[in-house]
């Protein structure tokens, strides 16, 4: 299946992991970004899918999530970083990617994921001068 990318993305090699997701376009703060677009499954169904070593998958609310390696946009492969550019903003059961700064062309989009599906162990390779070493944030 072709990817079809939401307007203003792009997908390149990171420095973070992998592939990232890049915007090519400007974006003003607090502006959205795009869309979290994937198939509907329920949380039971998520968790069985969290085995997979590339974990594309977002909650919605406590019972639904967005598998975005099956109909995404290219928001999937938004990295995590410590000192993120964008944050992620549930509204009416849709995920939206919101600007935190201003973002030029050919910046890397990133979020901090702060809780996934992956073990509290799962260390953060995003290289940010405050970067707390794992990827969820641990609950105090
Ligand atoms: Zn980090």
């Amino acid at each position: 299946m072709r990817l079809k990318l939401a307007p203003g993305l792009a997908i390149k090699n990171s420095t973070i992991e992998g592939k990232g997701c890049f915007s090519v376009a400007h974006c003003r703060r607090g502006r959205k970004i795009a869309e979290y677009t994937g198939e509907k499954i329920t949380n039971a169904e998520a968790n069985r899918r969290a085995s997979r070593r590339r974990l594309r998958i977002c909650a919605i609310n406590n019972r639904w999530s967005l598998d975005g390696s099956r109909g995404g946009n290219g928001t999937h492969y938004i990295n995590h970083s410590c000192e993120p550019s964008a944050y992620m903003k549930i509204l009416y059961g849709r995920i939206l990617f919101i600007a935190l700064r201003d973002i030029k062309p050919g910046d890397e989009i990133t979020i901090d994921y702060e809780q996934t599906l992956h073990s509290n162990k799962k260390r953060c390779t995003c290289g940010a001068p405050s970067c707390r070493g794992t990827i969820n944030k641990m609950q105090r």
